[in-house]
């Protein structure tokens, strides 16, 4: 069973960066990143032409496939698990041998150190929307969001390193910034060269494994940026672009439920619902399991049902011209505030019990007063589901 505490309040742990505000963006002005332009242009020239006219010449061994198939997920999930939700929102705590993993193939996957990573990425968060300070702000088009702030040196694009202090201090962080390209470079070329010659198939490995498993890594999370600021649901705030798509989350490991994320972006999970698509919790949940990582952070269930609350208020008071008078919607609004705080009550109520029933097992107490305690508990979940439903059946008024 995984452990797990509440989070704290902050949603992302980034200071106030030091600088003032940079120079209104233009697209034209910023110099070209030509070291940047180039890796992309040529690894994608490379996975287009090349790797098709390979196989249509030589073929491909499935071993090399299977590779292919494998350092994929492996890179997409040390971005998912490791860069985002371990090291730039700490929502939980990992063994060193679990972030070595994390860095080896975070590196592998070509989106710079985790320090970069995590520097810009926290600025994302703190400046969402914002044009002149989100590294990658969705609101300058899909092309600047999915690769172009990367192509060029944007002011906004400059990492403020004084967002991650507390990752400078991580001995397996500092390591990987510092031999960030010879890490970068043994696990691109390396290790599917090392696979390919104990597989048979050193051309094809470094086709498959080496150019077209990059490639494909670098735009699905790419697409996390772009599409997933544009393309999807927003159940749980409508006050930045960020938003739920299923499709997106099945393709980068649970990130695509990015309208949770940007709401509750310290807790483990993205797609927080027990059937949301999310092998990154899963996995994180597995190492918990075996001793990998500790103190799980989840929001608690209160926090989201609120927030989902507030959005369909939102919502429905944009729709109440079309549909009920303000009226009814100022009653329906009150009479779900009202359910809310019962049904939190209630919920405090629950809690306060249980951690009576366990005190009371651990002082051998009197059976008797075991079941009274275990009577009121039964009462009161008989009562929670009630008093659930007859939410629910509010907020299908709302929408
Ligand atoms: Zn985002
Ligand atoms: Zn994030």
């Amino acid at each position: 069973m995984s452990e797990a505490r509440s989070a704290p309040e902050p949603v992302n742990n980034a200071p106030e960066p030091v600088n003032e505000a940079p120079a209104r963006f233009s697209n034209e002005q910023a110099p070209r990143n030509w070291p940047t332009t180039m890796m992309f242009a040529l690894t994608t020239l490379a996975a287009v032409v090349g790797v098709p006219w390979y196989g249509l010449a030589h073929g491909f061994h499935a071993s090399s496939w299977v590779w292919f198939g494998v350092l994929l997920v492996a890179n997409g999930m040390a971005i998912t698990c490791g860069y985002h939700r371990l090291f730039a929102h700490s929502t939980y705590d990992a063994h060193p041998l679990l972030r070595l993993a994390y860095v080896l193939f975070g590196a592998m996957a070509l989106q710079n150190s985790v320090l970069k990573w995590s520097a810009d990425h926290r600025v994302h968060h703190r400046y969402i929307d914002d044009p002149d300070r989100d590294p990658y702000c969705a609101k300058r088009g899909f092309w600047f969001s999915h690769i172009g702030w990367m192509l060029r040196n944007y002011p906004s694009g400059n990492s403020d390193m004084s967002t991650v202090r507390d990752l400078q201090r991580d001995p397996v962080v500092a390591w990987q910034h510092r031999h960030y390209l010879a890490i970068a470079l043994a696990m691109n070329i390396g290790l599917p060269l090392v696979i390919g010659w104990i597989t048979g198939d050193i051309a094809g490995m470094l086709m498959l494994a080496g150019v077209l498993r990059l490639v494909l890594s670098h735009h699905f999370t790419f697409f996390i940026n772009s599409l997933a600021h544009m393309w999807g649901g927003q159940p749980y705030t409508d006050e930045n672009t960020a938003r739920d798509n299923f499709v997106l989350a099945f393709f980068t490991h649970g990130e695509g439920y990015h309208n949770f994320h940007h709401m509750f972006a310290h807790d483990y999970r993205n797609g927080v619902r027990a059937w949301q698509w999310d092998p990154s919790k899963w996995f994180i949940r597995a190492m918990n399991g075996v001793g990998l990582a500790r103190n799980l952070k989840r929001v608690p269930w209160f926090r989201i049902q609120r927030a989902l609350l507030d959005a369909q208020f939102r919502r429905a008071e944009r729709q109440r011209a079309r549909h009920t008078g303000r009226a009814q919607i100022e009653q329906l609004r009150k009479r779900v505030a009202e359910e809310y705080d019962a049904f939190c009550k209630a919920v405090t109520t629950w809690t306060d019990l249980r951690e009576q029933l366990a005190q009371a097992k651990r002082a051998v107490a009197e059976r008797w007063e075991h079941s009274t305690i275990q009577m009121r508990l039964r009462e009161l979940e008989y009562e929670l589901r009630f008093q659930h439903r007859r939410m629910r059946l509010l907020q299908a008024q709302l929408d």
